[in-house]
């Protein structure tokens, strides 16, 4: 569990260990898309334990992702649990993460759809540049400049959460699918696949880059082999992204984004994405595949298939 938010180590490091869990990432996606701020409307949603509960919104509070707000049950005083701007600003990563699941992940006719309200149609999210607005914007497209100590993704996890079982979250047409699940609802996987973005691809460098256990490392890279996101590795050894890896790229720059801006890190330790196209830096924001403008958070909302209860 965390614990204390590590004061040291890189910005997404810190990030990781606030996000990479499949229940936090299930916890703020209610609390995106239904609103959701009460202890027993989570339970109700996501049928996960109490205890499970109490301690995931305990960690949010404490990662300053969620702040408690007091009110009134019948003459008790109970908890609500609201975003804070911090977490706020993760809208375009959950829309990012969506937008993946749409791209990669087959046989979704029941997927909420995603409604831009600003033209009034059902898109997906482009990644784009800030800088020269151009999109959509690829991995190929950019090239990643690393501080002289950067260990972007060295993360100290000291006795942490074993895997949860696929089978102990939700299927619904909300939950994120398996593949999702592989990659971010796990720190370590998020930081592999981070280390491939920034080009990585032997096992012995994943090791050494990530301070990673042998055994966890091919237990991942099993995993991500078998989840068509890395591709078998090559005579050489080398690990490489496949197309649908690739694809994953927009996830990934807008949570090195959003990590460097809140978990505050000096230059020494940054990480910096570069839109090659116009030499600026990466600013990722994220456009409607219809009308091409910004998909603010209060500006998009999901419509939900006929829910048959969980
Ligand atoms: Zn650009
Ligand atoms: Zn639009």
């Amino acid at each position: 569990m965390l614990e204390t938010i590590p004061k040291t180590g890189s910005a997404i490091g810190i990030a990781l260990l606030a996000l990479g869990d499949r229940w936090t990432l299930l916890i703020l996606q209610r609390a995106f898309v239904l609103h959701t701020r009460r202890f027993g409307d989570w339970s109700a949603q996501l049928g996960l334990s109490e205890s499970t509960l109490a301690a995931r919104l305990r960690d949010l509070v404490a990662a300053d992702l969620m702040e408690r707000a007091p009110y009134d049950d019948n003459g008790r005083t109970r908890d609500a649990y609201l975003l804070t701007p911090r977490a706020l600003e993760l809208s375009n990563l959950l829309l990012a993460i969506w937008g993946w699941e749409q791209a990669s992940v087959p046989g979704l006719e029941d997927a909420p759809v995603l409604i831009h309200d600003t033209c009034g149609q059902d898109a997906l999210p482009l990644l784009g540049c800030g800088s020269c607005g151009l999109a959509p914007v690829t991995a190929r497209e950019t090239s990643a400049e690393r501080g002289a100590e950067a260990e972007f993704a060295r993360i100290n996890m000291p006795r942490l959460h074993r895997r949860a079982k696929h089978s102990t979250t939700p299927v619904d047409a909300l939950s994120y699918y398996p593949e999702t699940m592989e990659i971010l609802g796990d720190r370590w996987s998020t930081a592999i696949l981070a280390a491939s973005f920034l080009g990585v691809r032997r096992f012995t460098d994943f090791k050494a880059e990530l301070g990673i256990s042998p055994s966890i490392l091919s237990d991942r890279m099993r995993r991500f082999v078998a989840a068509g996101v890395l591709q078998t590795p090559t005579s050489a050894g080398e690990y490489r992204l496949t197309a649908k890896g690739m694809n994953f790229f927009p996830v990934f720059a807008i949570l090195v984004d959003w990590a460097q801006r809140w978990y505050s890190s000096d230059s020494a330790h940054e990480l910096t994405i570069w839109h090659t196209s116009c030499g600026a830096q990466l600013r990722p924001v994220l456009l409607c595949s219809r009308c091409g403008t910004d998909l603010e958070r209060t500006k998009v909302h999901f419509e939900l298939p006929a829910v048959t209860a969980p």
